[in-house]
């Protein structure tokens, strides 16, 4: 069959030669040891737990070793792509940190540009046409249902299913059916000609796992879709090649596609980069764990954790406990440095599912947050406000002097210890919302009505706002007394059947009527913060 007139028939016109694709990407010039990696999500709109993960140990990696971290966007698939979804993957990445020297919409260097897969349509059908011209690549005229009906006929039998050996019809057709095919107008897809054989294996040294053995490919997989667009395994070949990828960190998911890669690297004549496969996040549920699911669990959602105002660093230093089995006790030693100063690698990161678990991320998050200063905090919830807070609650922030004492009070700074009640922003912006707005509501009292009503007049009757601690307290503790509850913890506790309770139910009282709430930092402060006539205002509401 002459070969180059079929390449010419299926892929008509002038391509540049191969060569000079290398000439344009050529090697980088980076110092020895320097790694390149990349992200290359699909722009579907959805970005998860998973890409942060993979994007950590990427941007580690890389700039732990002066190299070059890129962004790819992988739009082949017309289906999946969503408008937006390249910001909303900058902006999700951003938020946590990770830079891009390069790539899509990021600027920096552009030698290896185009950074979109549906832009480098000529570098694709390049080496297609090359593949055919070589007898590696043919066309397929198969029909959706006749590949329907294949699968169910193997899945019958009990055998692989693909397009493979004595299946892959079209690797066969003669000169005369192919150029019938073509002539009838019948659309096809271009495929790789495998001459790899299942029995051999292959050793592969996996950057996370170590060494595995995969058996070598036998599917004539699709290259070249019908609309002249390649498939992920063959585009992802050429531009890991063409941008100079030195490291694959991906998805496990991929681990059974590594032997197409494999046989595709060696058909073009490329040096493969290494291969890291990066174990699934899986979730405890109930008895058993399984892969978190996008339908099942929000938190698999990057949003998730910018809508809720997860602290950055927490969320990454909880992912970095999980990937490097190492981090846990670099961080305990060296609690303050950055985090960029731990030394990354791909051996120490999990080769087996990894369990995620919120209620660890939350408690990690309520030691990061404990760790600001209250001017941090501040600028952390109002970047939070302004993006997801409601337009009462940015308006807490109207008074800079009084949001920096709520939160040196509620954070705990200059006490004794450090309160940990904040796990995120929204959560914070609800348990400072006292503060800012009258309770809604009440939660449950102690004491029964006719008291309470007796103990808020009585608070009424001598409060003064000029009072310092003690003098507040004091009265408090005579409250307490002339209704019947012991001013002293010590009475009560020595016979408590004769009081109505003890002070620690006055102050209960005064706390529930001035802020909705059984639980909050010290009583005197708040009252300090609110002000003489908010706090009397307050308690008239109560009863
Ligand atoms: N586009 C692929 C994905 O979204 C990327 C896999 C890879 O990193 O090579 O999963």
């Amino acid at each position: 069959m002459d070969l180059k007139a079929l390449a010419e028939r299926l892929l008509p016109g002038e391509y540049p030669s191969l060569a000079s694709f290398e000439e344009k990407y050529p090697p980088r010039n980076l110092p020895k040891g320097a790694q390149v990696t990349r992200l290359a999500p699909s722009p579907t709109g959805f970005i998860h737990l998973g890409n942060l993960f993979a994007a950590i140990a990427n941007e580690r990696i890389a700039h732990q070793s002066g190299g070059i971290l890129y962004l790819r966007i992988e739009d082949t698939d017309l289906k999946r792509k969503v408008d937006g979804a390249v910001e909303a993957v900058k902006n999700a990445l951003r938020y946590f940190d990770i830079r891009f020297d390069e790539g899509a919409e990021i600027g920096g260097d552009d030698t290896y540009a185009p950074w979109y897969q549906r832009q480098r349509a000529e570098i694709y059908r390049a080496f297609v046409k090359h593949l055919i011209e070589i007898g590696r690549a043919y066309p397929c005229f198969c029909t959706e249902e006749e590949l329907t009906a294949l699968r169910e006929e193997q899945t019958a039998k009990k055998e692989i299913t693909g397009y493979y050996g004595k299946y892959a019809r079209c690797r066969n057709l003669t000169e005369e059916e192919i150029y019938r095919n073509l002539d009838a107008g019948k659309p096809f897809v271009i495929r790789l000609k495998s001459m790899g054989d299942p029995e051999n294996k292959i050793k592969f040294r996996d950057a996370i796992k170590g060494e595995i053995t995969v058996t070598e490919n036998d599917q004539d997989v699709v290259i070249l879709k019908s609309d002249g667009i390649p498939t992920y395994h063959f585009a992802h070949a050429i531009d890991d090649h063409f941008m100079r990828t030195t490291l694959v960190i991906r998805g496990e998911e991929w681990l059974a596609s590594l032997p197409i890669h494999i046989e595709l690297f060696d058909v073009l004549g490329f040096e493969r980069p290494r291969y890291g496969h990066n174990c699934s996040l899986m979730k405890q549920d109930g008895e058993t764990r399984r892969k978190l699911s996008k339908r099942k669990d929000p938190e698999l959602s990057l949003e998730f954790y910018r809508k809720e105002g997860y602290y950055a660093r927490a969320v990454k230093v909880y992912m970095l406990t999980l990937l490097n089995s190492n981090f846990e006790e670099w961080y305990l030693k060296n609690p303050e440095k950055p985090l960029e100063e731990f030394k990354f690698t791909a051996e120490k990161m999990s080769k087996s599912g990894t369990l995620f678990d919120i209620d660890k991320l939350n408690d990690i998050s309520k030691n990061e947050l404990s760790k600001l200063s209250a001017e941090e905090m501040y600028a952390f919830l109002k970047d939070w406000a302004e993006e997801f807070g409601t337009d009462v609650q940015k308006n807490y922030f109207s008074d800079e002097e009084k949001m920096l004492k709520v939160l040196t009070l509620c954070m705990g700074i200059g006490g004794k210890k450090r309160r940990k009640d904040f796990t995120t922003a929204s959560q914070a912006m609800e348990f400072i919302g006292y503060f800012f707005e009258r309770p809604a509501s009440h939660e449950e009292y102690r004491v029964d009505g006719a008291a309470r009503r007796n103990i808020l007049h009585d608070f009424l009757e001598i409060y003064d706002s000029a009072d310092d601690a003690q003098v507040w307290f004091s009265k408090v503790k005579e409250i307490a007394a002339a209704n019947g509850f012991a001013a002293e913890m010590k009475e009560y506790k020595a016979s408590p059947e004769a009081f109505k309770g003890s002070v620690a139910d006055v102050a209960e009282v005064l706390r529930i009527a001035t802020t909705g709430k059984a639980n909050t930092p010290d009583l005197y402060s708040i009252q300090q913060i609110l002000g003489e006539e908010e706090t009397r205002e307050r308690i008239e509401g109560a009863m």
